[in-house]
């Protein structure tokens, strides 16, 4: 059989197809259902990145796909670890710009040690274009987004750290990286389908969350496409002004349009949502603030993050104080709102809600 020598640029990458695309793809190459499987599974589940690596697939059709088709996968450029355990993934994503991205694991431990839950915060975008004002990620910019293949490769790399040193897979998956995941709407979903497919990662969409700062359209959008994965909000604030101030999406999304979304997506889904509300001292954390909060957490049967934040160099937004996140608290829990507070891990590592960025070797378009 003579190879043909094909450009790498004219290849199909693999991962860039969805399931039934990739499904098709080999259906045209003459494979059966099965051998398709069997392709999803080395991509997804074992992670290969070379055909050669495919064993339970013949010689020749190793070296026919290796003539048509490549297999992009990102790779681990460094990591860092906190001193509770947190530890910080810098991905380098393959492409001709190298873009970097971040993920991070936060482990929870049972009194005697072994792992609990084993969560994985996932990016979805390189940059960010919605400039949220206390936000790292947001100062960098918008790069590019993620394929699904990508955001999916976080959780397969990082799966096999946890089983080798846990003994113990990803618990609990959650889409609040870098980048707005409903910016990036398609990929993230497919990306999430992948996660609970038993072929893939196989986790339960119920330990998936995807959280926005409330694009409306895909909150209804993802309410029709019955994926079962949790919702979360980035609110932040609780009432128009105040929102306006720091996230500038809620000048044309403003509360009102969430408020719809929300509603829409609990009439379609039955699942309550989540909102996370970062705490920053003197600006969202009154008692009127927490009273605004209590008739949005109304809306549809919800619960309530309240995370202390990070500081992050050049914001003037800073952490609230414990007198006042206590006060705060207690105003919630009494007008019966569930409501836990979320204090940030990895801070010694700049792993925290707020703090993803990458400050060096991200050009655009380099
Ligand atoms: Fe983007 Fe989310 Fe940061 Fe806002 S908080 S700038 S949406 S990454």
């Amino acid at each position: 059989m003579t190879k043909v020598k094909t450009d790498t640029q004219l290849k199909t990458d693999l991962k860039s197809l969805t399931k039934a695309e990739l499904s098709t793809f080999l259906e045209e190459l003459g494979l059966a259902g099965y051998r398709s499987d069997q392709v999803f599974q080395w991509l997804y589940q074992k992670g290969v990145s070379s055909f050669d690596e495919m064993t339970n697939l013949s010689k020749d059709l190793r070296a026919k796909l290796d003539e048509i088709a490549e297999v992009k996968k990102i790779k681990v450029h460094s990591k860092q670890e906190s001193s509770d355990g947190t530890i910080k993934f810098l991905f380098e994503l393959d492409d001709p710009n190298a873009y970097k991205v971040e993920a991070v694991m936060i482990p929870d431990f049972y009194p005697d040690g072994a792992a609990n839950r084993l969560t994985v915060c996932v990016s979805s975008q390189v940059g960010c274009m919605f400039g949220c004002s206390f936000c790292a990620t947001g100062k960098m910019g918008y790069f590019r987004s993620l394929t699904h293949g990508e955001i999916v490769d976080q959780v397969q790399i990082i799966n096999e750290l946890t089983e080798e040193r846990f003994d113990k897979k990803i618990t609990n998956i959650v889409y609040m990286g870098m980048g707005e995941p409903l910016h990036n709407y398609k990929a993230v979903v497919e990306s999430a389908r992948i996660i609970s497919d038993p072929l893939g990662i196989d986790l339960s969409p119920r330990r998936i969350t995807i959280s926005t700062v409330g694009l409306t359209k895909q909150i209804k959008q993802l309410a029709d496409e019955e994926i079962g994965t949790n919702l979360a909000i980035s609110l932040h604030a609780a009432d128009d002004k105040k929102r306006d101030e720091i996230m500038p999406i809620n000048e044309s999304l403003n509360l009102e349009k969430l408020e719809e979304a929300v509603k829409y997506h609990f009439m379609k889904t039955e699942q309550p949502l989540t909102y996370e509300y970062l705490l920053f001292d003197e600006f969202n954390d009154s008692p009127q603030d927490a009273h605004n909060l209590v008739k949005i957490a109304r809306w549809v049967p919800s619960k309530v993050n309240i995370i202390m934040y990070n500081n992050v160099a050049g914001v003037a937004l800073k952490r609230a104080r414990e007198e006042r996140l206590n006060k705060f608290m207690k105003t919630l829990t009494d007008q019966g709102v569930t409501a836990t507070v979320r204090r940030s891990r990895g801070d010694d590592i700049d792993a925290g809600c707020g703090q993803l960025a990458i400050r060096e070797g991200q050009e655009k378009g380099k």
